[in-house]
This record gives C-alpha cells, structure tokens and sequence, in this order.
C-alpha cells in the first residue's frame, strides 16, 4: 500500500534526523484470522506472531494477556470489584453474576514456537510461557496459536450488546503480547484498568455475516470487494465477508460491528480522513452529523500544538461503556447531549498523542496518559468555545475546576502518591484523582513554572524525541529541563512520590516610611516559585516574582504582567521571605500572591492582604 511505504519513510526519517534518546523497543507482527458467529457470540482466531526482540536480554519467557477471561465470575478483575470500596458502577456485582452464555473467555490451543509444540499455562488473564529455548537478543521467533474465544456481556469496554444495543465492541479481544522494557515484563492481570502495549504492525481479517458494519484500527484493504466504499453501506443480504484490514506500528487493534452503524466520513484538508460509526437514532443521528466539522478544527488545534496526527485515519465509533481509547480510533456511547459527544470525542482523540504515541506504561505511570490528555482536552475544548463551535464561554484559565477538584479532594484523606500502581490504589477516587485530576496540574503547573514559551517548546520536544518510546517521568522533565533551562527535578520527587504541596501565604505588610515591607510565609513543604500582584489605589498593577533558588533559573516575563519584578531567590529552606515596595503603604489597595491560581496551593485563602 501506498500508505504504508510513506509511512515507513516517515518513521525512517524521523529516526535519522533527531538525535533520538537511547531506549529500545521490542517489536511484533500480528497476522490474525477470526470467524465470527453471531448467533453464539464467540469466535475462532487464528493468531501468527513474529516478535522481534529487540532487547540485550535472553528472553526465557514470554507473556500473552488474555484479556477476555476477567469477565468471569471468581476473576481477579470480579473480586476486586466486589472488594474495592468504590468500585466502578458499570462492574460493580456483575460479573460475578454473568451465566455460561454471558461470560468471556479467550481458550487458547496449541501453541507452536518456530513449527515446534511449546507448552504454556493460563492463569486468569496471563498465559505464562516458559520456553523451550530462550529468545536471544536480537533474535526474532515466531509463535503460531489457535484460540476460541466467547465475547462477554458488555462489562467494562468490551463486549457485546451494550446499554445503547451495540452489538459488539470489540477490545482485548486476542490474545496479546505482554511488554518486555527495559524494566522488564509487565504481564499485569487485568483487573479493570491499565494497559501497555508491544509496538506491533496488524493484519486482520474478520469474517462476520455480511449485514454487519464494521469500524476499528487499521486501514481497510478490500472495500471494494466488499462494496464497502467507506461511504456506501454494505450490502444487506448474503452469506460471510471477510473484512481484511492492517494498522502499521501500533499497540493495540480495536473493532466494533453493528448491523445498524451508518458511516460517514470527512477528509481533512491535510489528507487524513475521520470516520464516524453510530446508530442512526433520535438521540444520535443530528449530534454525531454536527460533530465532524467540529474534530476537524480539534484536529487541527492539537496537530499545531502537540505534534503531528501520522495516521492516515482516525474512527470515532459508538460501542463500549463510556469512552476509550484505542489506537486510531475510539469507542464512545453516542447517546448524549452535543457539548458531551465532543467532550469524549475530545478526549479521547487526545489519547492518540498521550497514550499511543507515546506508549506510557499506564499501569505506571497514568497520569502521564490520562493527566496529560486531561489538560489538552481542556486546552482544545477551551480553543473551540473560541471559535464558536461548541457553546459555553471562553474560560481565562481551563483548569481551575481541576485545581478546585484536587483541592477538594484533599481533605478526604484519601490521597495517594501518583507513584502508586494504577491497579493498587486503595480506592476508585484515588486513583481517579491521581490519574486524571493530578496529572493535569502537573502539566498547567509546569507552565506556570518555566512559562508558555518553554512549555510549548516541551510538548514538541517532546512528541519528536520520544513518539513510539515508553517514557517515563523522569525523560518528560529532562525534556521540560533542556527547554528552559532550568532544574527541575524537585518539581517531579515532589509532585510524583509525594503528597505534600505547596501553600504560601502574605503574612503582612507593613508601612516603612514611604516604602512599603511585604512579608509573604511559606507555610506548604514544597517550594514554588511565588508571584505577587500588588494593586495600588490608582489602579496601577506591579508583579513582583521570586524563583526558589534550586529552579536554577527565572521565566522569561509573562504577558499578563505588564509591570514586572524579578526578585531575589528565594532558598526553600527559609520559611519568610521579604521585600520592600516603593510605595506608600496608604497608596496600596491589595497585595495578591498567586492571582492567577497556576501554583496549585492547599489553602488559597491565605492569599490576600487587602487594606
Ligand atoms: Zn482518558
């Protein structure tokens, strides 16, 4: 395919041309063949998977996730559920109440390592591999497996007939590589939440009867034998189609198949083309036709901001049990109001740059997937109430409630450190916070930090340097660093390991004669840069800024200071620090530390001193 070689000259290119961090990546090829049976929802696959290891390890065992067999009731993924103090309502009780026809498996068969038998074990969703031979570094192996398969009762993401009667939405549905990194295996059983991916190209054929519509990951290479068209809806009656599709360098392959869907498609002016699979319906048919115009402008806005889209496609698709997001394509439920559809479409498209090309290990490190994707969001959202497609006003700062939300949440005493893993936080809320709530502040805090110019230069450094590489936290802050200049290590021990922020207070201030003695009090343990806004009485606004000294630097002045004071640094050991305005203090009307509310802050009732 045409594509496909651009694609390769796009990576090649992209590989010679930027000095790239050191950090190797294994990598698999997937040829799949599944036969559906609609009537007893369950299917046969047929898997080749040619796996490259990529590492400098000998490789004694490898790891498939079979994802299917959560829904069972006795599952790791069922207990935790019906343990977890808040567990997620759509499980809840409910696989452990699914019968024989309702539940999911994945039962795989033979196994073959390079044409030879190669024995395995299935415990839950994990099937441990201990091979015969070892997989030397650099050495590439290909395993063949058979597998028959039961799609559950839509649970969480996957499944079949879900609440607004979409037929099968189709996730972790085949028996999946685990990531081997340069920390190792992550062969994680599925308890409901994280995921983390092997780079691997797609080829997919679906065989399903031929009045069902199918959208998911990859390109279709047979529309026309199908008369599919991509536009035009298939033909209602006959036999089987094979439906035949491949995806180039991806994590994951997600589909969806409905006999209602219409499709529609738009193409952007750049050459990419969105899809949209819904049901036509009273609650859907006008929303899901107004939301295209509005992702073409979302599009544009994060390929300017946060990177270039490199797929030539992408397919919002009406399935799953909320929003999720999948390589090249999502799962939504259509079924709502319009701002809502774009919010998850939003969402969820922002995903393609957090969670898929960058490859965060979730299960570590979720906030760099979902925080990250939460503040864009709010970014784009925020971009299109300014352009007048979605309603709602223009906010001056998106994320305030999300401050406002881990504020809150704070005084529940149900923090966590965002260190923690995504499956082992003590609760849903927890997790939820840590997640999507504190990787959102950290992102917004960080540009509060080193100000707008190298925040932007940090998100495009960052896509080019590490797109297709697994970061961790710690490459994203490098990257932070090298872009402004400063040291910044401290903002990460204590944002990521810790839960102790800041909070800084004005204590007093006090007339010196004609000038004026501003005394400002750390009272939170982690240090920040501080700005203060002092208004006088004529309504003339000052900004004064002090840096903690181990920044190591100050950010340039910010556009809505128009009077700007860089003081001296401020050490994180002294918990006063003061300075001295030329003003009457009789001539001063307020002084305000942190007006803007970019320094997340315990307590911002300490905040200011009025006269
Ligand atoms: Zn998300």
């Amino acid at each position: 395919m045409r594509f496909s070689l651009l694609f390769s000259l796009f990576l090649f290119s992209f590989a010679s041309l930027i000095a790239q961090p050191d950090r190797w990546q294994q990598r698999a090829e997937y040829t799949m063949e599944i036969d559906m049976n609609v009537n007893k929802d369950q299917y046969e696959g047929k898997q080749t998977l040619k796996y490259y290891n990529n590492s400098p390890d000998t490789l004694t065992k490898v790891f498939y996730h079979l994802y299917f067999n959560a829904f069972q009731p006795g599952s790791m993924m069922d207990v935790r559920n019906l343990t977890l103090p808040d567990a997620d309502r759509r499980v809840g009780d409910r696989i452990s109440k699914l019968t024989d026809k309702e539940i999911g498996y994945i039962k795989p068969g033979a196994l073959l390592r390079d044409g030879t038998p190669q024995a395995y074990v299935v415990e839950g969703t994990i099937m441990e591999v201990n091979l015969a031979k070892p997989i030397l570094p650099g050495a590439t192996t290909t395993f063949q497996l058979d597998w028959e398969a039961q799609v559950p009762l839509q649970i969480r993401r996957s499944g079949r007939d879900n609440k607004e009667g979409v037929e099968y939405s189709m996730a972790q549905w085949y028996p999946k590589m685990a990531e081997y990194d340069y920390q190792g295996w992550h062969a994680n059983p599925y308890v409901g939440r994280e995921f983390y991916h092997v780079w691997s190209d797609f080829d997919v054929k679906i065989t399903i009867d031929r009045n069902y519509v199918i959208g998911g990951t990859g390109y279709l290479q047979n529309a026309e034998e199908i008369g599919y068209g991509y536009a035009a809806e298939p033909a209602k009656r006959g036999k089987k189609i094979t439906y035949h599709f491949k995806a180039p360098k991806v994590g994951d392959f997600v589909w969806a198949a409905d006999p209602n869907y219409r499709h529609t498609s738009l193409k952007r002016a750049d050459g990419m083309t969105m899809h949209f699979f819904f049901q036509p319906g009273e609650k859907t048919t006008t929303n899901w036709q107004n939301l295209p115009v509005v992702m073409d402008e979302a599009f544009a806005f994060i390929n300017e901001h946060y990177g270039h889209y490199p797929y030539e496609q992408y397919s919002f698709i009406q399935g799953g049990d909320g929003g999720m997001e999948y390589p090249m394509a999502t799962l939504i439920t259509g079924e709502r109001s319009f701002p809502s559809l774009v919010g998850v479409s939003v969402h969820e498209l922002m995903h393609s740059w957090y969670q898929h090309l960058m490859g965060t290990n979730e299960s570590l490190y979720s906030w760099m997937d979902e925080g990250f994707t939460s503040w864009a969001s709010s970014e784009v959202m925020n971009h299109l109430r300014k352009k007048g497609l979605i309603g709602g006003d223009v906010q001056d700062n998106p994320h305030a409630r999300t401050y406002a939300g881990l504020r809150a949440f704070r005084t529940s005493g149900r923090q966590e450190a965002i260190s923690v893993h995504s499956d082992h936080f003590a609760t849903n809320a927890a997790y939820g916070v840590a997640a999507y709530t504190n990787g959102a502040v950290f992102q917004e805090q960080l540009r509060y930090i080193i100000g707008e110019e190298a925040h932007k230069r940090t998100l495009h450094r960052y896509f080019n340097e590490w797109a297709y590489k697994h970061p961790n936290p710690n490459d994203f802050i490098r990257v932070a660093e090298k872009t402004s200049g400063m040291e910044l290590d401290w903002y990460k021990e204590y944002w990521v390991y810790m839960t102790d922020y800041a909070d800084y207070a004005v204590k007093s201030v006090d007339a010196e004669k004609k000038q004026s003695k501003v005394t400002l009090e750390k009272i939170g343990r982690m240090p920040m840069p501080v700005e203060v806004l002092v208004t006088l009485k004529n309504g003339d606004e000052r900004w004064f800024y002090t840096a903690p000294r181990i920044l190591r630097g100050t950010k340039p002045q910010p556009a809505y200071a128009k009077k700007w004071t860089v003081m001296a640094d401020w050490p994180w050991t002294n918990p006063t620090y003061e300075f001295t305005i030329d003003v009457a203090k009789a001539d001063i009307k307020s002084v305000e530390l942190n007006p803007t509310g970019r320094m997340f802050e315990n307590n911002v009732e300490n905040n200011k001193w009025e006269e």
